[in-house]
């Protein structure tokens, strides 16, 4: 006679979820030469709950989309440099003439609580990371062409020549970097972009390495008693 197990037999011993995530949130590094679209595509990604974004402190002038506090925090050279000295910054770097700076305490705190951290900052910045937290997830965004970036740098009539020249030329010298990255995305499609980059965060949460426990429902000396006796 066939034998039936009755599910409802074996007790749940531990709980219904058979993997515990890690607690620890990841650290995701976006990359992208100036025009490329990474400002729109990190705000896409930062609707989803429990990420945050790390606003950088920079020197440069606002721009008119610029919101202080929001997009960076704005401060003098001065100020900059005193914080430089103060050990204010995880990672600091000077960029076509400014100043930018990733702060240091919120990331560990955002990170040991859980929360997925997005980090917009330069192949330089980029590299100190890395070597700060090696776990941490280095994505590298391409414009479709040189000529799209030029034309969007001019589109956003923000910069001159003079600037849009700089911006150009920084471009050339951190697409040389890209072999620091683990990823690359270019930014064709917006939506296709932002959906590549959920991939990636969700790959790396389902890597064995970011699961802190297997939770089984029964042991498998109590299924194979129970088993027995069916
Ligand atoms: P933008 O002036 O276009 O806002 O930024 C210029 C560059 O500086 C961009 O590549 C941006 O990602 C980078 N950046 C912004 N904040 C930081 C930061 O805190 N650290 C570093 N290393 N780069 C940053």
């Amino acid at each position: 006679m066939r034998k039936n197990i009755n599910n409802d037999k074996i007790k749940k011993r531990i709980g219904d979820k058979m993997i515990e995530q890690n607690k620890r949130g990841l650290l995701i590094v976006i990359s992208a030469p100036s025009g490329t679209g990474k400002s729109t595509i990190t705000s896409e990604l930062l609707k989803t709950n429990n990420r945050y974004f790390s606003i950088s402190t920079t020197t440069r002038e606002k721009r008119s989309n610029d919101i202080e506090g929001v997009t960076y925090n704005f401060v003098s050279k001065e100020e900059f440099l005193k914080r430089i000295d103060e050990d204010y910054f995880i990672e600091y770097t000077s960029y076509a003439g400014n100043y930018y700076g990733t702060p240091k305490n919120i990331i560990e705190e955002k990170l040991s609580s859980g929360i997925d951290v997005f980090l917009e900052i330069e192949v330089e910045g980029a590299k100190n990371i890395k070597k700060i937290y090696p776990e941490a997830i280095l994505i590298f965004i391409l414009p479709p062409s040189i000529q799209e970036l030029i034309n969007r740098l001019q589109k956003r009539g923000t910069d001159d020549f003079e600037k849009i020249y700089k911006r150009l030329n920084k471009a050339y010298d951190e697409i040389k970097e890209i072999n620091n990255y683990e990823y690359v995305i270019v930014n064709n499609d917006l939506t296709k972009s932002i959906s590549d980059i959920e991939s990636i965060i969700t790959s790396h949460k389902c890597l064995v390495k970011n699961i802190n426990k297997i939770k089984l429902d029964i042991e498998k000396k109590d299924l194979e008693n129970y088993l027995k006796g069916c």
